[in-house]
């Protein structure tokens, strides 16, 4: 696949943007019109740039009003159309996209449309160039692809073909089956973007919402599945407008933009009648969590040790050599590193005692590494001594990591790696935790589909719609990526607003990172009580919230009595039903939660303003 990306998906300088897009590893890039007036040199200075840096121009644009217009205005287009052949000249950019008509003036008149792009096709062939023409969503005659298809067939002049853009047909809701009638060497460009499934005005929507394909909810890999049918084989370019790209990093989203663009040649290679050959190994299936892995100083540790005895854990082991203890209850694992040196004590230096790192069992570890690298993933290695498995790993949320073992070995890492046994651990009752039921990550609005993407590009995971959460202080975006058989559940959560207990947390923490932790029960009642016993802290309901559920849902008063008794959130969901307990904060970053799911598909989020604002009560005065 040949990627380009236009220059307006980026923020920064002109000079910035190509350097990005260059680093990402794209081989062609696409120049904004708005770039170029800003750029303080000559078309050729640019073009010098991009070849210094081996990208191709692959497009300038945008170009808009020419066909169907009225004279004067007709002429006044054409005579606009030259001064930009004679920028294109030196910019060396061979293509130039026509927007299809917005202008209240254009004509409905076919014919004349015709007569105008082929006039055009004549003017650019005499320059050596070529015209795409791409139909907006929101032309004012034209403004589905088949229409402009149907107008680039019959113009038939060789410097005239069509130009796709995956917004613009898939808002519309227009077949991607329509796509088998175009000619391949009438296709000059595509251009691809996903959004969001919004029921809003198409030009605000497509201004502001465009994002990477994967990360909306687009049947993008059908749309691109059909152009490949055809046999095009030119640029698949991202034409991406979005305010949290606009204020992020730009190598960040290029490198995500061709992450994006790599996993889509790769999801179209794995159809059932797939028109290309996958170059990297499949998603990655993860079947569950091996271990969660903590940094903490050794006084943090202790502290967290009383934390997790009192959630029923055990200290079980020792490392071998490294000073790493190991937790466990039902078939969790639970990682405590205090080493002094190395990338955990680097991690705790940095944010303080809190997850460095997730341990996920995978049926193929050497394809999870290899699809990593294709991927863009950086890979994590550290020193092994000469008796200790090597768990490899990729960097992943924050600069934390995703460890890969292989599905059947973990006993036998844990034998080999923890065989010191700890006689004598203080403890409290087991609260009868069975599995990591799910992993609440946080962090800074502009990251947040970049982590979408890079979970839902290099696993076989699923994302669930975006909620939205009221937080006393501002609204938090939510949304949850699952493995196939949810053995494997992580929440991502963002917020724009500075005050949200989100954002604090980003701030807090210095970045990105795990803030909540939900183990799964099957009696949540029992799991509270025993937490209760071994003195857990948790995190106080208001009353008001369980006279609203017994309302709401017509709960039994005596249910309702024993959740009020233990401070339990419920919800259900047709007949499903949620039950969930929050513990207090450890060392005010993470906390824990304990869910009982009978049957429930998602994450108690009509609770998560109740939790939020009892949380917000303990929020340290300002200083
Ligand atoms: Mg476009
Ligand atoms: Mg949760």
């Amino acid at each position: 696949m040949k990627r380009s990306i236009a220059t307006v998906s980026l923020s920064g300088t002109l000079e910035q943007k190509l350097a990005a897009v260059a680093a990402a590893g794209f081989q062609g890039v696409e120049i904004f019109e708005t770039d170029l007036i800003t750029f303080p040199g000559r078309p050729r200075e640019v073009a010098a740039i991009a070849a210094d840096l081996g990208l191709a121009i692959t497009l300038f644009q945008p170009f808009r009003d020419l066909e169907g217009m009225p004279e004067p205005q007709r002429s006044r287009a054409f005579e606009r159309m030259e001064r930009k052949f004679d920028v294109m000249a030196e910019l060396g950019a061979p293509l130039l996209l026509l927007c299809s008509n917005c202008s209240p003036l254009a004509l409905p008149d076919r014919p004349r449309l015709i007569a105008d792009l082929h006039e055009l096709g004549e003017r650019a062939a005499a320059r050596g160039l070529k015209v795409g023409y791409e139909a907006l969503a929101w032309g004012r005659h034209v403004n589905d692809h088949r229409e402009a298809w149907a107008l680039v067939r019959d113009t038939d002049h060789p410097a005239i073909g069509l130009i796709l853009d995956s917004f613009h047909s898939l808002a519309r809701r227009i077949p991607s089956s329509s796509i088998g009638d175009i000619r391949a060497e009438k296709l000059f460009l595509v251009q691809v973007a996903d959004a969001p499934l919004l029921e809003m005005d198409l030009l605000h929507w497509s201004r502001h919402f465009r994002c990477m394909p994967g990360q909306g909810d687009f049947a993008v890999a059908d749309w691109a599945e059909a152009i490949w049918r055809t046999g095009y084989d030119g640029w698949w370019s991202l034409e991406i407008f979005n305010d949290r790209f606009r204020a992020g990093s730009a190598s960040g989203v290029a490198q995500d933009g061709n992450r994006s663009l790599l996993a889509l040649a790769d999801q179209v290679a794995r159809r059932p009648r797939p028109p290309l050959v996958p170059a990297m190994p499949p998603p990655v299936t993860a079947e569950r969590m091996a271990f969660i892995e903590f940094a903490a100083s050794h006084a943090e540790a202790a502290a967290l040790g009383e934390m997790l005895a009192a959630l029923g854990f055990r200290a079980a082991a020792r490392h071998r050599r490294k000073d790493v203890v190991r937790w466990t209850q039902g078939a969790i694992n639970i990682v405590v590193n205090s080493e002094p040196e190395g990338f955990a004590h680097s991690f705790d230096i940095m944010h303080g005692a809190s997850v460095c790192a997730l341990g996920m069992v995978v049926d193929d570890v050497a394809g999870a590494l290899t699809r990593a690298q294709a991927l863009g993933v950086p890979r994590f290695d550290q020193a092994v001594g000469p008796d200790e498995m090597d768990i490899p790993g990729v960097r992943a949320v924050g600069g934390s990591l995703i460890h890969v073992i292989a599905n059947g070995h973990e006993d036998a890492v844990w034998a080999h790696e923890f065989p010191l046994p700890i006689a004598g651990a203080a403890t409290g009752q087991p609260l009868g935790l069975t599995s990591i039921d799910h992993v609440a990550q946080t962090m800074s609005h502009e990251e947040f589909l970049s982590w979408q993407l890079f979970y839902v590009t290099l696993f076989a995971m699923a994302k669930t719609p975006q909620v939205q959460i009221a937080d006393t202080l501002g609204l938090v975006h939510s949304q949850a990526v699952e493995s196939p058989g949810k053995g494997i559940r992580i929440t991502l959560n963002g917020s724009q607003s500075g005050q949200t207990l989100s954002s604090r947390f980003v701030q807090h923490y210095f970045g990105a990172g795990v803030q909540h932790i939900a183990f799964a029960c099957p009696d949540i009642v029992a799991a509270a009580t025993a937490a209760a016993a071994n003195g857990l802290p948790v995190l106080p309901i208001p009353a008001n919230y369980y006279d609203d559920i017994e309302a709401r849902f017509g709960l039994d008063p005596a249910l309702v009595a024993t959740l009020r008794a233990h401070n339990i959130l419920y919800d259900r969901d047709g007949e499903a039903e949620y039950f969930q307990v929050y513990s207090r904060a450890f060392a005010r970053r993470v906390f824990f939660e304990i869910v009982e799911r009978r049957a429930y598909a998602g994450y108690g989020a009509a609770n998560a303003v109740v939790r939020l604002a009892a949380q917000a009560r303990f929020k340290p005065p300002p200083a």
